[in-house]
């Protein structure tokens, strides 16, 4: 297994830092360094925690099989609801010690979606995340459909099969690094499915309209290119690939849970229509990359009302503003 992630999540060339760029940030958080963050930081990071206290208990006590969980947010810096600290899952324990190196001390800054080192300060934090600020085709976007090219037809060809997988949270969101052959074939090239991971609300807007969610699935070619794949997430049925990634969900940054060979089958997450719109775009997270081709199924999959809640409750919000489109072409593949 510890062969296979490592096939998986390459490790720091140009390209692959751009993939997993919310990745090496969980790595440096895990830093010692880090312990000291900004200010603005410590409050959501204590209800972030003291939601993770609650869900591990939970967890712990097998209440995620049932149908009720009862979780609490405490809005002020102080913990009311503090369950005894139990031993972690020694899983979740032998797949951190696979996971990572020591983090770099490079004095990197931390990102975050509010507060002074949010959407708007991103391209000021460090030089290589200038772009986040100066790029002319950045993502997400509206998409106005009344302004779409009505492209002729060329359905997307997903070669997705069951294939092992370990779920990480990188202090931005939830992704799920994937190990089995699972590919993506469009515009004449093949692209290789490395992770997906979550947002909430979704970051995409359709006429101005945000989903609940939204999942991207970040697949690149032998040419190092990258297309992400924007399935919409409205509340719903259950979804049952979330489900076993919500059971598997790591609820401190930097924890990484492996989960048990062949659980997921990108497929249970696809919607049946799976017409899209395409346009050129970036990576919604620092350091911003352009050159992304961009995949926004139109059709939105569904999940229940408590998986939404239970990753909002970890992550109130991660989905970076719209961004100008600035005369890009947004084609809908009928
Ligand atoms: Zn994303």
């Amino acid at each position: 297994m510890a062969v296979a992630l490592a096939a998986v999540l390459p490790g720091h060339g140009q390209a692959s830092d751009a993939v997993h760029t919310e990745e090496a940030s969980a790595k440096k958080l895990a830093s010692p360094a880090s312990a000291a963050k900004p200010a603005g930081d410590k409050a959501s990071g204590s209800i972030a925690k003291s939601v993770a206290d609650q869900i591990r208990a939970a967890v712990d006590g097998g209440a995620l099989n049932r149908k009720q969980q009862t979780l609490t947010i405490d809005n002020n810096s102080k913990n009311t609801v503090k369950p005894a600290e139990k031993p972690r899952h020694a899983e979740a324990e032998a797949a951190k010690k696979h996971a990572s190196s020591p983090a770099p001390h490079d004095g990197d800054v931390h990102w975050s979606y509010e507060g002074e080192n949010g959407p708007q300060a991103w391209g000021k934090l460090k030089g290589e995340f200038s772009i986040c600020g100066t790029g002319k085709r950045q993502s997400p976007i509206n998409i106005e459909e009344s302004s779409t090219l009505q492209g002729p037809a060329e359905p997307l060809q997903f070669n997705y099969q069951s294939s092992g997988a370990s779920v990480v949270n990188n202090g931005h969101t939830i992704q799920v690094d994937l190990s089995g052959e699972n590919s993506l074939t469009v515009r004449n090239s093949t692209y290789k499915l490395l992770q997906f991971h979550f947002h909430t609300p979704s970051e995409e807007r359709i006429n101005h309209q945000s989903f609940a969610m939204v999942a991207h699935l970040v697949h690149k070619n032998a040419e190092g290119q990258l297309a992400v794949v924007a399935v919409l997430l409205d509340p719903g049925v259950a979804n049952t690939l979330i489900n076993k990634v919500w059971t598997h969900m790591p609820l401190d940054s930097n924890d990484r849970v492996r989960m048990p060979g062949g659980v997921i089958d990108m497929n249970e997450l696809l919607p049946k229509d799976q017409r899209y719109y395409q346009f050129m775009g970036s990576l919604t997270t620092p350091p911003c990359t352009e050159g992304v081709l961009w995949l926004v199924l139109k059709q939105p999959s569904t999940l229940s009302p408590a998986q939404i809640k239970m990753f909002s409750q970890l992550f109130p919000n991660n989905a970076r503003p719209v961004q100008p489109l600035n005369g890009r072409a947004v084609r809908e593949a009928q």
